[in-house]
């Protein structure tokens, strides 16, 4: 080729990227619904591979610039893993290996004649890609450059998953080194690789709660099964939705899928808090008046934060959670509260008044659902009506939580106003008579609570009685 004929190839091929560059691309992604992802414009394709337990792991997704420019996705390290960015449609569905070493015992060559065989032609090679890159990527370089600014040197994962690092630290590195969303695939895939499960804490929707130690940190591993990798896919977006980060939002730490093989195993990692949901904390205790500000004030703060629209480059979408109830609320040791399993929540975008999920009318749990959701005439044009849905159930929520508030034991004389002057006993719900065990043991109970002490059954009678009961006498037979 002669030399203005090669200098219009690169014109051409630096016009090509450049044109790339602006519109978004599709990449391969194995952590996404149909293994494809596709970037925001000026985005990459990202490819990579690292050393865990001896296997090579590789991982390829999206980029967004966000997290080309403050994060260490585009730089190789040492031999430990190696990360490619790239800016052409599924460039990345190649898999890379890491450099291996081999021994050079060639029978019959000497060092000389290796050296001749496999130099001469690497360097050749390596001098043409070089020479491709440079120019095809050249105005990559310079892009990544203007936005590395005080980053001189590459991190690499040595650095990022030092030994003495805690999980809040690192998490505040990451969060604050660039992307805002949460740790870096390849960190949450390290994460939670060397996670040592212990005990299960608790069971949903999608299979089981654990609880694991990570460099002897407890943290809480929520293992979904593979028929339901929608909801681990959709659950982990949403935990990584820029600024969602919120004391009273459940601290998200890693995704990860991991084919083993027969399988493939779907973890979402999160802080874990030993007092569990407050479903559980509310049986297990009463709460103080105290106690029950302190929790109302932190579900309300968590809510707020999540139904909140945030402008701005680094801004965060209104958020509806849409299975707002005291079984995804978790206490902490510190007598506050977080929001947790974001499984079902939407996100709205309010410049095209879109929610990011068709949604249908009736998701979340019967109990605690809104009349409007009941009824189904809830508009779901309308974001504001999810948020609307969310505040019925917050108040069924704070109604828990207020029953189970002692606001101080009553005196025997308060006792006795309202026992023997008014002589009030529990109300016994009408619903109980459209069940037979239960009218009976309504009936039951009024029985021992007269006034009249020689009027109460006798515990054989209440025996009996019990005893006769259908649901018994079909045990028994
Ligand atoms: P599902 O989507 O299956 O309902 P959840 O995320 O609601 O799963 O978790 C189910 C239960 O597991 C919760 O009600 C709670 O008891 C327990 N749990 C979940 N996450 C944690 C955590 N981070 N710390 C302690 N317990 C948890
Ligand atoms: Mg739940």
């Amino acid at each position: 080729m002669t030399r203005t004929g090669t200098q219009s190839f690169q014109a051409a091929l630096i016009l090509l990227s450049v044109a790339q560059l602006t519109a978004g691309l599709k990449c391969v992604c194995e952590l996404c619904a149909n293994h494809t992802c596709e970037t925001t414009s000026d985005g990459a394709c990202w490819n990579s591979v690292m050393l865990i337990d001896g296997k090579e792991e590789t991982v390829k997704s999206c980029l967004s610039p966000t997290e080309m420019k403050g994060q260490v996705f585009c730089y190789s390290s040492r031999n430990v893993s190696k990360r490619n960015c790239c800016f052409t449609d599924y460039c990345n569905n190649e898999t890379l290996h890491l450099h291996t070493e081999r021994p050079l015992k060639e029978p019959g060559w000497s060092r000389l004649q290796l050296a001749v065989v496999i130099l001469v032609p690497s360097c050749l090679l390596c001098m043409g890609i070089l020479l491709g890159v440079f120019v095809v990527q050249g105005h990559y370089c310079a892009y990544s450059r203007a936005n590395k600014q005080d980053q001189e040197e590459p991190q690499d994962d040595q650095m990022l998953m030092s030994p003495d690092k805690c999980l809040q630290e690192l998490i505040y590195d990451m969060s604050t080194s660039g992307s805002g969303s949460g740790l870096p695939l390849l960190v949450q895939r390290t994460i939670a690789r060397t996670i040592v499960l212990q005990e299960t804490i608790g069971k949903g929707r999608f299979g089981e709660v654990w609880r694991g130690k990570w460099r002897g940190e407890d943290v809480a591993v929520k293992i979904f099964s593979t028929r339901d990798e929608r909801s681990w896919f959709r659950e982990a977006e949403i935990y990584q939705t820029i600024m969602l980060r919120h004391e009273n939002i459940l601290g998200f730490i890693a995704a990860d899928n991991k084919d083993n093989g027969l399988w493939t195993q779907l973890w979402l990692v999160s802080e874990y808090h030993e007092h569990g949901s407050l479903y559980d904390y509310l049986n297990r205790y009463t709460v103080s008046m105290e106690g029950m500000i302190v929790l109302a004030l932190s579900i309300a703060s968590g809510l707020a934060h999540l139904h909140m629209e945030i402008i701005g480059t680094q801004g965060k979408p209104a958020i509806a959670h849409r299975d707002l109830k005291s079984k995804n609320v978790l206490v902490k040791k510190n007598g506050t509260a977080v929001i947790a399993d974001l499984g079902l929540a939407v996100k709205h975008d309010s410049n095209t008044n879109a929610i990011d999920i068709p949604s249908n009318h009736r998701v979340g749990t019967k109990r605690y659902m809104a009349p409007e959701i009941l009824d189904e005439t809830i508009n779901m044009s309308n974001f504001e009506s999810f948020k609307r849905a969310d505040i019925y159930s917050l108040g069924l929520v704070f109604w828990e939580l207020a029953r189970r508030c002692s606001a101080r034991d009553p005196s025997v004389e308060d006792m006795r106003k309202v026992v023997c002057d008014q002589k009030l006993r529990p109300s016994i719900p009408n619903q109980w008579q459209s069940c037979e065990a239960m009218r009976v043991m309504g009936k039951l109970m009024r029985e021992c609570w007269y006034a009249n002490a020689a009027a109460r059954l006798t515990a054989l009678r209440v025996k009996k009685t019990v005893s006769q009961l259908s649901v018994i006498k079909d045990v028994k037979e």
